[in-house]
């Protein structure tokens, strides 16, 4: 596709399992991507980030091939640009919340001091001013996982995968993170794809969905014609649980 940010044809075969799976997103676009447990959806996210080899297609990021299996092109992970954020927000625990943000733009060069600046003011954007001296066993769950979106977010990734990144907080920090990640995603103009359960999460964050199941995409489209026209079980079950606000 001409112009996209990220292009991918996804194949990988496992013992009992094959994805085989399109995913495209233009510059500045969020595309949500929802299934079952085991329908694929991790895969697709590492077979993106350059984690999990790929025995079938290609994909491309901007103007460059990451991965094509065809010809073995195989760019390694801290290579490709991309960003994956999961549930887990994994911190350096040795490293002050400023440190954990100011990583990425320094392994790239940038002077220590513009660094820490740029952390700073991440971490204001973030709900997290003044933090920056803390390590991350002085944070709560929702205060790490800010932390490690204002990381993803300061290293500026052609692409940020994000893969139940709001799984693991309660519901009241769930929906501030929600909030927050929105807004960022958008100041940023971020191309991400996001894993989640959670039809409020593809609601409130992406206008395109991607629905995963057993390997394959069932169906795909605007987040709101997806769940008004579901066409399969499970999207059904999801779509009617949005609609009596609960999760399925
Ligand atoms: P989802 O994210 O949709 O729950 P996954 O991508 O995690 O699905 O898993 C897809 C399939 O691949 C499942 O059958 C899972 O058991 C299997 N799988 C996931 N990771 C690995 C791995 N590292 N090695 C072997 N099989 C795996």
């Amino acid at each position: 596709m001409t112009g996209a940010a990220l292009d991918a044809h996804i194949v990988v075969r496992r013992h009992g399992f094959d994805l085989d799976a399109r995913i495209a997103a233009v510059p500045g676009e969020v595309v949500a991507v929802m299934g079952p447990s085991g329908a694929g959806k991790s895969t697709l996210l590492t077979a993106i980030a350059g984690l999990t080899r790929l025995d079938g297609g290609a994909v491309r990021l901007g103007e460059s091939v990451v991965a094509d299996a065809a010809t073995g092109v195989h760019v390694p992970p801290d290579r490709r640009g991309v960003v994956l954020l999961g549930q887990d927000p994994r911190l350096f625990p040795h490293l002050s919340a400023r440190e954990n943000v100011a990583f990425g733009p320094r392994a790239k060069g940038v002077d220590k001091a513009i660094a820490r600046r740029d952390a700073d003011e991440w971490l204001a954007r973030v709900g997290l001013d003044g933090a920056g001296t803390r390590h991350p066993d002085r944070l709560s769950g929702g205060q790490q996982q800010r932390v490690a979106l204002a990381r993803a977010l300061a290293a500026d990734p052609r692409v940020l995968l994000l893969d139940e990144p709001l799984t693991s907080l309660d519901v009241e920090t769930a929906a501030d993170v929600r909030a927050l990640l929105r807004a960022q995603l958008d100041a940023a103009r971020a191309t991400a794809v996001v894993v989640s359960h959670d039809a409020t999460d593809a609601s409130a964050l992406a206008a395109r969905l991607v629905v995963v199941e057993g390997g394959r995409i069932a169906q795909e489209g605007a987040v709101d014609d997806v769940l008004g026209a579901p066409a399969t079980r499970f999207i059904a079950a999801v779509a009617a649980a949005h609609r009596f606000g609960g999760t399925p």
